[in-house]
């Protein structure tokens, strides 16, 4: 007499569930480039101003790492905002 094996699903729902948590956890420490953009007024000023808009805005230091748009984006407008604050008195 043979016994058949009662075949279990790899994945259950826990599993499925961390693993969508996981994904959703590490996007969380992530932005796109319109997020950051609307971001990169604040972070440009808190860069001009001397405070440490990478300890303030992470995030947007972080993409602007990895994102050579923006990157120029950030350059162009700290340069705006410093020409803007050296006639301004
Ligand atoms: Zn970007």
């Amino acid at each position: 007499m043979k016994k058949k094996k009662l075949k279990k699903g790899t994945l259950d729902v826990d599993t499925l569930k961390q693993m969508v948590r996981g994904i959703m956890s590490s996007r969380e420490d992530e932005i796109d480039c319109d997020e950051c953009f609307e971001q990169l007024d604040h972070f440009s000023e808190l860069s001009l101003a001397g405070k440490s808009a990478d300890e303030a805005l992470p995030l947007v230091k972080q993409h602007l790492e990895t994102c050579p748009d923006c990157k120029e984006e950030f350059e162009v407008l700290l340069k705006a905002l410093n020409a803007v604050s050296s006639k301004g008195g």
